[in-house]
């Protein structure tokens, strides 16, 4: 499939997407920070803009949206459950709602933590997941309205994608989320080698986002609290894994 992923550096730290199908002409993004360099990559392409994907409310992820709708004919797509806090949905979707974009299948996710509305999108024929503030590279997202069992249980969600699933996250932050994840994992041989790939791609100013969920796996902490050496690391050696999570999260929140 002619498919081509954009990461677009937005407002200070965050990122929106364009997935982009040549063969239709379709572009889609996900999450809308804000306009401008957004409208910049689409006009500099000549891409026209099918569809918007939201992940959550928060200003940060929609804050662009009135603009770019106002520049093209694009549908928005959200979560039902937030949509009296998000811009204006054409097409509202529910945990486990399939439709459809580029031509490709897109499954919806209910993802609650960061916020309880959050959802994720998972194209499972071009192996892109788009988590927003969710699994981010390295980290996972504040508990700014969700409890710790209900981020802990979107992660794994997540988790159970494909290994080779590029996880499109909404933030650069894996430079900081690593550096923490290196203070419970010191001996992690992955970890320590992601840690130098991610401070030399920042140094020349390269994104490190999209990440691959294998690469999560191997070193993001948050779906690492069920190993030993984890537990040990924040002292709950036999604490139910959401006590252990918790204890992660609230470290990171403190780091
Ligand atoms: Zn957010
Ligand atoms: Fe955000």
């Amino acid at each position: 499939m002619p498919i081509e992923l954009l990461t677009i550096p937005c407002l200070r730290d965050n990122y929106a997407f364009l997935l982009h199908d040549s063969d239709r002409d379709e572009t889609v993004c996900v999450d809308v920070p804000e306009s401008g360099p957004i409208m910049a990559a689409l006009s500099a392409r000549k891409w026209t803009l099918t569809h918007i994907l939201l992940t959550h409310h928060h200003d940060d992820h929609i804050a662009g949206v009135a603009k770019l709708q106002a520049f093209s004919d694009a549908k928005v797509v959200g979560a039902a459950a937030d949509a009296a806090r998000l811009p204006p949905l054409d097409i509202e979707v529910t945990e486990g709602d399939i439709f459809k974009v580029l031509g490709t299948p897109v499954h919806v996710i209910d993802t609650p933590g960061h916020t309880v509305g959050h959802i994720a999108f998972h194209f499972p024929e071009t192996g892109h997941a788009f988590t927003g503030d969710t699994l981010m590279a390295g980290g996972c997202g504040r508990l700014f309205e969700g409890t710790p069992a209900q981020m802990w249980n979107s992660l794994q969600k997540l988790a159970a994608l494909p290994p080779e699933t590029l996880i499109c996250s909404g933030h650069e932050y894996t430079e900081s989320n690593l550096r923490f994840a290196h203070s419970l994992e010191p001996e992690n041989p992955a970890l320590i080698s992601r840690l130098d790939t991610t401070e030399e791609a920042r140094a020349d100013g390269r994104p490190t986002v999209p990440s691959t969920l294998a690469e999560e796996l191997a070193t993001n902490p948050f779906l690492r609290a069920d190993r030993p050496n984890l537990r040990q690391a924040v002292g709950l050696p036999d604490a139910p894994v959401v006590e252990v999570f918790a204890a992660i999260r609230e470290r990171k929140d403190n780091f």
